[in-house]
């Protein structure tokens, strides 16, 4: 058995490393259009600051591929894919033949039509790969006045704008929903993290979108105008606004496309033996009830496994996944699960704020669907798992808006407790998303 995995990251090795699992002889090829072997993607920021080196920044050892045999051939852009002859085909010409194929591209920079953007120049780009950060760390060092526009305040452009602030810029963020994280924070926990972040150098400027980038004569950037006629300084302009599925090339494949890859709940595509994963897939998003594209890295992983496992032979269905974020902003940790901004009057909120805490939940009827934590935010994978499995708590709102959860873990099966009350919740840890174990406690 041939299998071929285009992408060789969390949705791709997720998928790799569970074929071998199952199957110790077949032949993986992992293909990528990026030189480098594994990297921790989120980690890019961190090496802007100095926080991850060239040594740390690795997803995998350098050992990964020869250890578990799998051929990695990096540099190798898939330009198209010939689901009738079951061949991949890459830019320098070469035609790689498959059994199974394993489709985990990610997703592409979307860029906002604005007059003056020139991704050419070494002080303007995106922000989404290693040598993104690399173009963006020579950048800092020859900016003249030390100022960064960064354009989106979503998980992207934040982490670039700290990225980049770590180099000593002053950086503003133009967004154009009304507070940064804007569809995963309310208003006040949009604040909150405002302040946090303008106390620490970064400010933002939101309802707001450049329209144009004043360039010099060598086409790089001298200002920005904002929508609302302000012009603010820039020698660096990026773009992070957010990524769409990297589906170009999937075009006359016959590959079922809805802005993103079409899977069924075994991950795979309209075309048989072709499978897809993470960024670039549809999948059922559990708070939502509805297809949806949920770009992060927990889902990028299972959607991955799940579709490695059948592509052995071993059947198993993915049960979709929901919206989930955790991040720390200059010491702020943030945590937002599922539906976080209802619109329905039949769903309630519960709130806890202090001077230093934020803690939301919303519920559905009985059913949390949703939660924002910002500066405490303990219990985070419990009720990550509470809302991923729609499970009934009304009745323990209070003990989870304080965070006072104690939960075990025996014989995989978890248990939510409350040591005064002794109500118990039970299911299987194993069942669990990643996020949820690994922030159990
Ligand atoms: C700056 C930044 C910060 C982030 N922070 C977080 C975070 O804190 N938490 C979180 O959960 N998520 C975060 N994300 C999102 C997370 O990185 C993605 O959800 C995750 O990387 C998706 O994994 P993937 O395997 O689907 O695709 P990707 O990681 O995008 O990898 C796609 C792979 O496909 C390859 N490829 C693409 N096209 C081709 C082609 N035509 N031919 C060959 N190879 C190709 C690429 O080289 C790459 O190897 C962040 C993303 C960015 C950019």
């Amino acid at each position: 058995m041939k299998y071929v995995i285009i992408g060789n990251s969390y949705a791709g090795l997720s998928c790799a490393d569970a074929i071998r699992r199952f199957d110790k002889s077949g032949e993986v090829v992992i293909v990528s259009d990026e030189k480098y072997r594994a990297y921790a993607r989120p980690l890019i920021s961190y090496y802007l600051e100095g926080k991850t080196t060239d040594e740390t920044i690795w997803y995998k050892d350098d050992d990964y591929y020869e250890k578990n045999n799998f051929q990695f051939l990096p540099g190798k852009k898939v330009v198209s894919v010939d689901t009738a002859s079951k061949r991949v085909i890459t830019e320098d010409g070469e035609n790689i033949n498959y059994d199974k194929l394993f489709i985990g591209p990610g997703g592409t920079p979307f860029i906002p039509p604005t007059e003056g953007f020139n991704p050419d120049s070494p002080m303007m780009g995106t922000f989404t790969r290693f040598d993104d950060a690399k173009k963006m760390e020579k950048a800092a060092k020859i900016a003249k006045h030390k100022e960064a526009i960064v354009v989106g305040g979503g998980l992207i452009g934040l982490k670039a704008s700290e990225g980049l602030r770590g180099l000593g810029l002053h950086v503003t963020i133009v967004e154009l929903l009304p507070r940064v994280l804007g569809l995963a924070l309310d208003e006040m926990s949009g604040n909150i993290t405002a302040k946090r972040l303008n106390e620490n150098g970064i400010d933002t400027a939101t309802g707001e979108t450049v329209t144009k980038i004043n360039l010099d004569e060598a086409g790089n950037p001298t200002s920005v105008i904002l929508k609302s006629g302000k012009e603010l300084i820039a020698d660096i302009v990026v773009v992070g606004v957010g990524v769409r599925p990297n589906v170009g090339f999937l075009e006359g494949s016959g590959i079922k496309i809805d802005r993103g890859i079409v899977v069924d709940k075994t991950m795979m595509t309209s075309v048989q033996d072709v499978y897809a994963g993470g960024d670039a897939a549809v999948i059922y998003d559990v708070i939502n009830k509805r297809p949806n594209i949920i770009a992060i890295v927990p889902l990028a992983c299972e959607e991955g496994r799940v579709a490695g496992t059948n592509m052995a032979g071993v059947y198993r269905e993915y049960p979709g996944g929901m919206g989930l974020n955790s991040v720390e902003i200059y010491g702020l940790p943030i945590v937002t699960i599922g539906l976080t901004n209802p619109s329905n009057e039949s769903q309630k909120v519960y709130i806890y704020q202090d001077e230093k805490v934020y803690r939301k939940l919303v519920y559905d009827d009985e059913v949390l669907v949703g939660a924002i934590l910002l500066g405490d935010i303990s219990g985070s994978g419990i009720l990550s798992a509470i809302i991923r499995q729609g499970l009934k708590s009304l009745k323990y709102k209070d003990e989870f808006i304080n965070g006072n959860i104690y939960s075990f873990v025996i014989d995989n099966e978890f248990e939510i407790y409350n040591i005064n009350e002794g109500y118990a919740i039970r299911g299987d840890f194993e069942d669990l998303p990643e996020f949820s174990r690994a922030n159990w406690r």
